[in-house]
């Protein structure tokens, strides 16, 4: 890339999901200059990418969503894909940042460019500069796929659930699913009546809990509308219910027991064979992984179209999947429910720091910043949904939007102590570091017995935050300078 001189936003951001257009609303909302990029052809990250049937989010409405756009009008509990969706697309006209988006413009490259103090982006649409980069990429946004041997065989239709495709519906067909976590447990119910067959390949049962989603009628809709507070209220509720089970997943283990009696009363309520139940409990602890919440997922596994499959695929051929015991099971169609990539981002590789290096080349492999959101050595980046700020218990939202209160801060001290550039000091970073590994080391999640996306390549479990959302939400109130080494102007 070459230096020229452009025009240089005071901030660029990367991705429109729920983390990109809330900064953006917030700096429109100051009269901040920026520009947002989004590789996809719409607004609404995860929420746009996901349109497989059932889609939908397992945090309550009233708490999924931002806190300074209140929607009265969704129709359910727990929303579905279609109307988050909507609810993103509407933010963004209403808060007028669509003029300020470049759609279909992905982030090829970025370098500081130290003499100058900015950095300096190749986009698919063209070079930009800008003096502070948000990257909002979206944790869960790279679809995962395994390499099976003799994939590259096969004649029928293979997609990623990230990447449904939607050209046939699937009514008649021999399908073969792998995975069985919180994408499956939606999907399954939702085509299993469908299909002609449907071999699911599941390595480990999920826990799955009983779905509390129900309609949200209009009375209610109406009094949300004309009283805010209630809707408020109830947003407070589902908050501090949420956060009580925190205490279960890094504290106190007694606390889960409660949902494990729930998930095994549902498991006998739903499945009769005691030889299926068997197969279907889960051999770790409770939250260990990802709880799912379905009412759906066990009596269309037990439907006569259904066969389960615990030993996995050891080969793709032509029209067929061949099992770990061999046996080779005809296919029209796999799918792919194996989750994301979070700790190996392809932006990782691409943003460059002050000594040329990119963030990959740093991480290898266990990515890691101060509070999620800086990196030593990468001035002026503020990374979105960051490093170990992934939640099992709460909204992702809820995160985004203390990260966004922090970025804004910093903006605002900068502008302060005229300051032209922030870089987190190393000795900040690697105790933070340290000190969240060690909360981690007696989570659930490190010590519940089973093997989670939540581990990266190094055996290092570099996505989940070890505590409660409200004191992230209080360690990034404020912009910390003393943490951060600031340079005036050059
Ligand atoms: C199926 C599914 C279900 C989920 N359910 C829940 C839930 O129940 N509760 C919850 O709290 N969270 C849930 N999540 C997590 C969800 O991702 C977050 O809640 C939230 O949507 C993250 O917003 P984001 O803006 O950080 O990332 P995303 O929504 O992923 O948006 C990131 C955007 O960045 C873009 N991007 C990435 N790289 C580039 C590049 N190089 N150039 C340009 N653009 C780029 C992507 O295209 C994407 O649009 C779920 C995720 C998935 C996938």
């Amino acid at each position: 890339m070459d230096t020229v001189r452009r025009v240089v936003h005071d901030v660029a951001i990367v991705g429109a999901g729920f983390g990109g257009l809330g900064m953006a609303i917030r700096l429109k909302q100051q009269g901040t200059d920026f520009v947002l990029i989004e590789r996809g052809e719409d607004v609404g990250g995860t929420w746009w990418a996901n349109s497989y049937p059932g889609c939908q989010c397992d945090i309550p409405s009233n708490l999924y969503s931002f806190s300074f756009a209140r929607n009265p009008d969704w129709d359910r509990a727990y929303p579905m894909r279609d109307q988050i969706l909507e609810y993103l697309r509407d933010c963004a006209v209403r808060f007028g940042v669509l003029p300020h988006t470049r759609l279909s413009c992905e982030l090829l490259g970025a370098r500081w460019v130290a003499d100058e103090q900015r950095w300096e982006l190749e986009t698919s649409t063209g070079p930009l500069a800008a003096r502070v980069l948000v990257a909002a990429p979206g944790l869960l946004s790279e679809p995962s796929t395994p390499s099976l041997p003799g994939l590259e065989r096969f004649q029928g239709r293979a997609f990623h659930t990230a990447e449904w495709d939607h050209s046939d519906d699937l009514s008649g067909k021999r399908v073969a699913l792998l995975g069985a976590g919180a994408t499956a447990v939606q999907v399954v119910p939702e085509i299993q009546p469908r299909l002609r067959k449907l071999h699911l390949f599941q390595r480990t049962p999920p826990w799955v809990i009983p779905h509390m989603d129900h309609p949200v009628h209009h009375e209610m809709r109406d009094l949300y509308r004309r009283i805010p507070l209630l809707q408020r209220l109830s947003r407070g509720l589902i908050y501090a219910l949420r956060e009580s089970q925190a205490v279960g997943i890094t504290r106190d283990r007694r606390w889960l027991k409660g949902q494990e009696l729930n998930a095994r009363l549902h498991l006998r309520r739903q499945v009769p064979d005691p030889e299926l139940r068997r197969r279907l409990t889960p051999d770790y602890e409770i939250f260990c992984k990802r709880i799912v919440l379905s009412n759906g997922w066990y009596p269309a596994i037990q439907a006569p179209n259904v066969d389960i499959v615990s030993s996995g695929v050891s080969e793709v051929r032509e029209h067929s999947v061949v099992d770990g015991d061999g046996v080779e099971r005809e296919i029209d169609t796999l799918i792919f429910a194996t989750g994301f990539k979070p700790a190996e981002l392809p932006i990782a590789e691409r943003i460059r720091g002050r000594d040329g290096r990119s963030l990959a080349e740093v991480w290898e492999g266990s990515p890691q910043a101060y509070l999620g959101t800086t990196v030593t050595g990468y001035p002026n980046l503020l990374f979105f949904y960051g490093p170990n700020l992934n939640l099992g218990h709460s909204s992702i939202v809820y995160m985004l939007e203390s990260q966004i209160a922090y970025a804004l801060d910093a903006l605002h001290t900068m502008r302060l102590r005229g300051a032209a550039e922030f870089d987190v000091r190393p000795e900040v970073q690697a105790a933070y570091n340290e000190e969240v590994q060690e909360r981690l080391a007696t989570s659930v999640w490190n010590t519940g017995g089973c093997g989670s996306w939540y581990f990266d390549r190094n055996g290092k479990n570099s996505i989940q935050w070890p505590g409660f959302t409200f004191e992230y939400r209080r360690r990034t109130r404020r912009f910390d300078a003393e943490s951060y080494r600031l340079a005036p102007a050059a």
